[in-house]
């Protein structure tokens, strides 16, 4: 409340000053606007201190912009005051003026997204100041010199000035709209209303230059930053917070902003060609070829970043379906690949059999040896088993501590029986020496279940199946094959491989 008292009081102090002098442009009017415009400034870099880190980088470039108005004004007060023969403080203005373009050009054209390339930001810099160079040249060039007594210079710097202050509303509006978060856009709100009513104050105010200033005219001036000041302190709008764009919305704008930058960089371009063929060329050039490098330089992130994510599933869909331990499938993989070879089996009318291995004593092993040396035979056994022991289609898994299971689809009881030999063998081969067991070194013990095509059978009952044969094999004196029902069974010890 009390900066808005103090607000109220510079206005009218500023109105009375002004109506006293009668002039507009007097010292003293102008030195009140600059209390108004640094009433401003102080609101927003108020703002600028309170605000969370991500949206501190826009209060600030709006802070710089309205600096940019302080210095304006302020050095006008100065020439007023000291006088400006040489005509510096005079070119000084017109560079403030100027350069207050690059803040409010990056802060409503800027992504803000905080994955883009750095060497984007810096590339809308370099086009931002560009642009004010370019202004500050088509204005020096049509304001000084032969050019300026013609009416036709005026009103190209009038339109040219009118075209930037819109564009630049416009854009803070849009933004404003497609801002998802209440801050931002709560920020682009205080944004637009300084830049939609400073354009209308500054068509206003030119075209009445035209003619002479009335003695309120720079009153006109404070509207926007006594406004600013207003909307920055006070709380905010009540459907700011209740509304909220959709994402594709707040996307679309988000991307569109910028090409909105090399838009107006380009139409500056153009018109001032006419004045500074040269400059004006040279920019209109590199804000295409700048907006192709930031269209290429976010593509090449994105593809970069699409690379990653592809790289990152694979790798999670290949760790989901693998046991840790031993690198072969889990559990969860077998319960897949089993399911879809009874479906096959079922339909193609070619069985598929499951063999259930066990090491034999390897409680022992652990007991005598230790549980590292028991986990490295684990990995040793499953190398075996996985590695060109049985075909691509077949799967070995690790069914849970030291018991693997087989699924050996389009195999019949005999076929599987020779494929639970040759496994039985290959582990046996391994020689990996057991102290405690009665053999001297590792083996297995096979139990296989095979699928039966007369009835739709279910995972869980093949795998008890071959459960039970592996018990029989067990108990039969370990280092055996065993087939479910009645298929034979054989004894895979030294002798009868
Ligand atoms: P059997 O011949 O009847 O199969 O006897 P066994 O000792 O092999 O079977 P038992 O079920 O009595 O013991 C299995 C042992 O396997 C006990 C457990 O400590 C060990 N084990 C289970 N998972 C792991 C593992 O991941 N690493 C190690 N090192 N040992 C494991
Ligand atoms: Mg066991
Ligand atoms: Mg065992």
């Amino acid at each position: 409340m009390r900066v808005i008292g103090v607000l109220v009081l510079l206005l009218l102090t500023h109105l009375v000053l002004a109506n006293r002098s009668g002039h507009a442009q007097d010292v003293w009017p102008q030195a009140a606007l600059v209390a108004v415009q640094c009433v401003a400034l102080w609101a927003v870099f108020m703002r600028w201190r309170r605000s969370a880190a991500l949206i501190r980088l826009p209060w600030l470039l709006l802070a710089l912009a309205v600096l940019m108005q302080v210095l304006w004004a302020g050095t006008n007060v100065f020439a007023l005051l000291f006088g400006d023969k040489s005509g510096f403080l005079a070119a000084m203005a017109t560079v403030l003026s100027g350069l207050y373009v690059v803040p409010c050009m990056f802060m409503v054209t800027r992504s803000f997204a905080r994955n883009e390339p750095r060497i984007v930001a810096v590339l809308d810099l370099v086009l931002s100041c560009m642009v004010a160079v370019l202004v500050y040249k088509f204005f020096t060039t049509l304001l000084s010199g032969p050019l300026a007594a013609d009416p036709n210079s005026i009103k190209l710097v009038l339109f040219q000035a009118d075209a930037i202050d819109y564009s630049l509303a416009f854009m803070a509006i849009l933004r404003l709209f497609g801002a998802r978060s209440f801050r931002w856009r709560f920020f682009y709100f205080t944004a637009s209303a300084y830049l939609l009513v400073n354009a209308i104050v500054a068509t206003v105010y030119n075209r009445l230059e035209l003619h002479g200033l009335p003695w309120w005219s720079g009153s006109l001036i404070d509207i926007p930053h006594a406004l600013l000041a207003v909307v920055a302190i006070r709380q905010p709008p009540r459907w700011l917070r209740a509304y909220r764009p959709p994402l594709t919305v707040s996307q679309t704008i988000a991307s569109f902003a910028p090409i909105l930058l090399s838009m107006m960089v380009v139409m500056l371009g153009i018109s001032s060609s006419r004045i500074n063929f040269v400059p004006g060329l040279v920019v209109g050039c590199a804000s295409v070829l700048f907006y192709g490098l930031r269209v290429a330089f976010i593509e090449s992130r994105n593809m970069d970043m699409k690379r990653a994510v592809d790289l990152s599933a694979l790798r999670l869909e290949q760790q989901v379906g693998r046991d840790p331990l031993t690198g072969i499938a889990n559990r969860a993989a077998l319960d897949t690949r089993l399911r879809e070879a009874l479906e096959e089996g079922r339909r193609t009318g070619r069985c598929c059999s499951l063999l259930m291995i066990d090491i034999d004593y390897f409680k022992q092993y652990n007991d005598s040896l230790g549980h590292v040396a028991g986990d490295t035979c684990l990995v040793k056994v499953a190398y075996a088993l996985s590695s060109s022991q049985v075909r691509t289609r077949d799967l070995v898994a690790r069914y849970g501590g030291e018991e693997f299971v087989v699924v050996l689809v389009d195999t019949p009881a005999e076929t599987a029986l020779e494929v639970a030999r040759r496994l039985a063998a290959s582990i046996e081969h391994l020689q990996i020496a057991h102290p405690s067991g009665p053999h001297g070194w590792i083996t297995v013990s096979i139990g296989i279940s095979t699928q039966a095509l007369d009835a739709p059978v279910e995972p869980m009952a093949l795998l008890e199946e071959a459960d039970r044969a592996l018990y029989l094999a067990k108990r039969n004196g370990r280092n055996r094959v065993e087939a479910a029902g009645d298929t034979a069974s054989l004894d895979t010890g030294r002798g009868a491989i």
